[in-house]
């Protein structure tokens, strides 16, 4: 069975058989009036993968991303901030490549930005007014929905339940309410263009179906986006471009799920989102890739600190056993490759891909083989993982985690294990920069000691004492409750 991807167009799983060698993907980029957040990153993330598992298939791909850098909210950025909206464009635009390159998202071949393809815009618009489904009204010009057979194919929305609610804001001189700006007149002060309507700018839909069929062709293979761009943004494009063109647009729609806060769309408007470049700070690239990768692209993420804390566990659990081995391999051969590729090419089913990789990181620490690591490594790259360097005494301290764990289990001091949950917890919220992990597995260590002395279990406490001081770790204790540390120098 090769690649199934689910086509929102088509509301099913389809097989992905392009014409062509060569994939043609766009993904709609931000509108760069602010930084990003963990609910943008995670559409850049779900394509990164797609990529990833579509190159590693056999497929070249070619893939353009679009910077929105002219619309109403950059003009009001410009308004409120007092600075030119291309310097607006240019700093966001910085700051989302480099939050891209820090998780690993491989690179578009292009970035193109509706305020460079202005040509192409006018020329598409002009093109919709010689078929009649453009009009001009005002500076302004439209797009005659009712005219467009196939509207709301993508959306599932029929006109009736379209025009319910529908309705003409004061400042727009639309014929019908459905109809929708493909040009807008500007106002006094703002950034405009000449055209044949006289002095104004893209309406937002139209940038997307000019750039993508300039740099893709007339009918390309994947369009993707958030499923907030659905309706209108996507069944729009769709109207414009195949309106135009009397050919099909994009041929699959892929759309992943929103990240949402305490169950809301996690978005700029509302005030209600984490920036990825703060999260940075807290978790590494890899953390957060596992974390959102857990969860079935297309279905919806509760964002949770704990359970990007649990992310980063997991994660240095996998790197302390892969670090395990010296001179890894590069395997051409690893194990469970047909389940894994069955998972991916199963709509990408990443979160039972990761299974694959814990349940083979598990057997590897019960018998250690160099074969399980090499397997291990292999998917993490796949994925798009980055292979962590060791900090230095990091791997064997958690480690050392892992048996006292082991140890807990076995005695069967289940409250026990709940606070080290905790106490990761604790103090992974106190933490400032992620190569601070080693401390925070001390402190669990010191606290579980405190604990075994507290209900003098000293054989316990010392065995903890003794695993340490043979990383030459050596513990002080102050009293029952605090106990502090030094590393001495190798
Ligand atoms: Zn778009």
């Amino acid at each position: 069975m090769g690649l199934r991807l689910y086509n929102t167009l088509h509301r099913k799983l389809e097989d992905f058989t392009p014409d062509d060698k060569t994939v043609k993907l766009y993904s709609c980029g931000l509108t760069v009036q602010g930084q990003p957040h963990v609910g943008h990153m995670r559409a850049y993330i779900v394509r990164d993968v797609l990529v990833r598992w579509l190159e590693y298939l056999g497929y070249d791909v070619r893939v353009l991303e679009n910077f929105t850098d002219i619309d109403d909210k950059i003009i009001e950025k410009q308004k409120e901030q007092k600075k030119d909206w291309r310097l607006i464009a240019d700093d966001n635009i910085t700051a989302y490549l480099d939050a891209c390159r820090r998780l690993n998202i491989k690179p578009a071949d292009y970035y193109p930005r509706a305020s460079q393809h202005i040509e192409e815009i006018i020329a598409l618009v002009e093109q919709l007014i010689e078929k009649g489904l453009g009009y001009e009204k005002g500076g302004d010009v439209y797009f005659r929905v009712r005219k467009f057979p196939g509207y709301g194919k993508l959306s599932n929305k029929s006109i009736d339940d379209l025009m319910s609610g529908a309705r003409i804001a004061p400042t727009e001189h639309k014929d019908d309410p459905l109809d929708f700006a493909l040009w807008k007149a500007a106002k006094p002060g703002e950034p405009y263009w000449l055209s044949p309507w006289g002095k104004g700018r893209p309406g937002w839909h139209i940038e997307c179906s000019a750039m993508s069929m300039h740099y893709l062709g007339e009918t390309f293979d994947i369009h993707m986006g958030g499923e907030d761009l659905i309706f209108p943004h996507h069944e729009n494009e769709i109207a414009q471009s195949e309106a135009a063109t009397e050919k099909p647009f994009a041929r699959f729609w892929v759309h992943n799920g929103w990240v949402l806060l305490r169950g809301e769309k996690m978005a700029k408007s509302t005030g209600h989102y984490f920036l990825i470049k703060d999260l940075l700070k807290k978790y590494s690239p890899n953390m957060i890739r596992l974390y959102l990768l857990k969860t079935q692209y297309r279905t919806q993420i509760e964002f949770s600190e704990e359970r990007l804390v649990e992310a980063q566990a997991a994660f240095a659990r996998i790197m302390t056993f892969v670090h395990e081995y010296r001179d890894l391999k590069k395997t051409t051969n690893p194990l469970r490759l047909e389940e894994f590729t069955e998972a991916m090419n199963d709509d990408l089913n990443t979160p039972r891909a990761l299974g694959i990789v814990f349940e083979l990181v598990n057997q590897g620490y019960e018998k250690s083989s160099q074969d399980i690591a090499e397997s291990v490594l292999y998917y993490l790259n796949v994925l798009g993982f980055v292979e962590e360097k060791q900090e230095k005494p990091f791997g064997p301290v958690l480690r050392v985690l892992e048996d006292v764990k082991k140890k807990i289990g076995e005695e069967n001091k289940q409250d026990m294990l709940t606070d080290i949950k905790d106490s990761v917890f604790s103090c992974v919220a106190n933490m400032k920069e992620r190569d601070d992990a080693f401390e925070i597995v001390i402190t669990v260590l010191l606290n579980i000691r405190n604990r075994m002395r507290k209900e003098k279990d000293y054989e316990f406490a010392d065995y903890i004492r003794k695993r340490l001081s043979e990383l030459n770790i050596h513990i002080k204790d102050k009293d029952l409750d605090t106990s502090t540390y030094r590393v001495e120098a190798t």
